[in-house]
């Protein structure tokens, strides 16, 4: 780390060493609005030498125990640089510094169980002699890795989202080119060099940072990609899609999560998921509770507990130990928030409680007498709003869910197991959670989505599945 400024410079990470660049950016403190670090802004050249240094790392190999002991060795250096990195968070990312520690230590969890799986990657044996006139052969499957991915992330987590990418792809053993948020680099460059100091060898992570549109470019026109994991809106997920030819992609999209509060729930229990997922990171979870279904004969008992807890809230600056609810990303996105609030309420919407905004501060906003079509509802709202409809049946409150051109994660609230099966079966989700808020993740479980939430799953041991190939080997014997 350098220092032209009194603010932190960061310059790219190349092959295990940092390169300054002619242009920089600042990143802005979230709560602050001051610029409190700066970094390079890579240009083509850059993010070429960025391949070939991921490149000429993949052909040199690392044993899986190799790679096992370096990312058990990041893992435990996180751990030990919690305070920093934490620290980080709250002034890049904006979130309560309790919510940063949480992240951190989810980080060093992921990079763990990536460390775990790297002993574990197995193909299978494949009994060819089956077929009539093979009889004298046998064969057996491995896994091998891809080669270079591109690895591009979100700001919401950019600790734990970009270590779901790099932890499996050096597990797998392939090298990486990493592109995180350009409004929340700077963890990402802090943890190549933590990766550096967990021993992995020079090239095999690196980290481009400046604008998405022209990195994202550079990164699909190089043939050396073999792959890309995305992270982000459905916008940039299909672009990249539609620009990766043949090759692999992954793709983590967004949703506008439902769920369903049914009347025999234990409703204060619903009350507590319901406010602290869909308020936490400023609603700015991929998974927060958007959408909530709550059966017409609890409705008013469920929303008055619901503005009770969520009134209770302390939003404001993210390093006071009391603050529950940060900023939200950029003032622009809570400008966003805050006209589509107006608007449906303008579309006959009834603001519960919230609807205020400072700066960047939206405070946690719910609205009832939602409407399908209102953009609350229809689309990823990415903010603290939870917009509550009722429902009577069962099928009325599944088909609502489904309504949706996105499928991540839903929620269910209920005791009845028969409402929970049929759930399970015709909801249209890569995960349904029961009896906790769709924002329900751990590290180790398959993650991912349907229709416009993408395509792959993460979670270590899945992810490796998707930055692998198998290969068939036959023995004539
Ligand atoms: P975004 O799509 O704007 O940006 C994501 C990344 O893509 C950033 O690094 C950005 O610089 C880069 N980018 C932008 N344009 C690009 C281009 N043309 N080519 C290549 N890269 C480009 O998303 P965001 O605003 O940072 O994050 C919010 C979105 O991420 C939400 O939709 C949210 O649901 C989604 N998300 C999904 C998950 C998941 O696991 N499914 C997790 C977190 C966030």
């Amino acid at each position: 780390m350098g220092s032209n400024t009194t603010r932190p410079a960061y310059g790219l990470y190349i092959n295990g060493r940092q390169v300054s660049t002619k242009q920089t950016m600042d990143v802005l403190d979230k709560y602050t609005l001051q610029p409190a670090y700066t970094v390079a802004v890579a240009e083509k050249e850059h993010v070429h030498e960025a391949i070939a240094a991921a490149r000429d790392a993949f052909k040199q190999p690392l044993s899986p125990y190799e790679r096992f002991s370096i990312l058990a060795k990041a893992s435990a250096l996180l751990k030990e640089r919690r305070q920093e990195f934490a620290d980080t968070l709250a002034a890049e990312v904006g979130k309560p510094l309790r919510d940063c520690f949480g992240e951190v230590d989810r980080a060093a969890m992921t990079l763990l169980i990536s460390a775990e799986e790297a002993r574990r990657i197995h193909g299978q044996g494949v009994p060819v002699e089956a077929a009539p006139g093979s009889e004298n052969r046998m064969a057996f499957s491995i896994r091998v890795p891809v080669g270079v991915i591109a690895a591009i992330t979100p700001f919401n987590a950019p600790l734990n989202l970009v270590c779901h990418k790099v932890g499996p792809a050096l597990a797998a053993g392939n090298s990486v080119v990493l592109k995180p948020s350009e409004l929340t680099p700077v963890v990402a460059l802090k943890l190549a060099e933590l990766f550096a100091d967990a021993g992995l060898p020079a090239g095999r992570l690196n980290v481009v940072t400046g604008d998405g549109p022209a990195i994202g470019a550079c990164l699909v026109e190089s043939p050396l990609v073999n792959m890309f994991s995305f992270t982000g809106s459905v916008r940039v997920g299909l672009w990249l899609k539609q620009q990766a030819g043949l090759r692999k992609v992954s793709l983590e999209l967004g949703n506008n999560s439902a769920n369903i509060v049914h009347f025999d729930c234990d409703l204060d229990h619903a009350v507590e998921m319901v406010a602290n997922k869909g308020f936490n990171t400023a609603g700015q979870v991929c998974i927060s509770v958007q959408r909530v279904y709550v059966h017409e004969s609890v409705k008013e008992e469920f929303v008055s507990k619901l503005k009770a807890r969520t009134e209770a809230f302390v939003v404001g600056d993210p390093r006071d130990d009391r603050t529950d609810i940060g900023p939200m990303i950029a003032v622009k996105e809570a400008e966003r928030v805050e006209s589509w609030v107006r608007e449906a309420i303008e579309q006959g919407a009834v603001l519960v409680t919230g609807g205020k905004r400072e700066g960047a501060l939206y405070y946690p906003t719910i609205l009832t007498e939602v409407k399908p079509d209102m953009k609350v509802c229809r689309q990823e709202i990415f903010g603290p709003v939870v917009a509550v409809d009722t429902y009577s049946q069962i099928d009325e409150v599944i088909a609502k869910v489904n309504d949706s051109d996105y499928g991540l994660q839903a929620g269910l609230f209920t005791r009845d197991l028969n409402f929970a099966m049929k759930a399970a079966k015709e909801i249209e989700v890569g995960g349904l959670i029961v009896n906790d808020a769709s924002a329900y993740r751990v590290d180790h479980m398959p993650y991912g989505g349907v229709k416009n939430s993408g395509t792959g799953k993460e979670g270590p041991a899945y992810a490796i599945e998707e930055m692998t190939e198998e290969k068939l080997i036959v023995l004539n014997l």
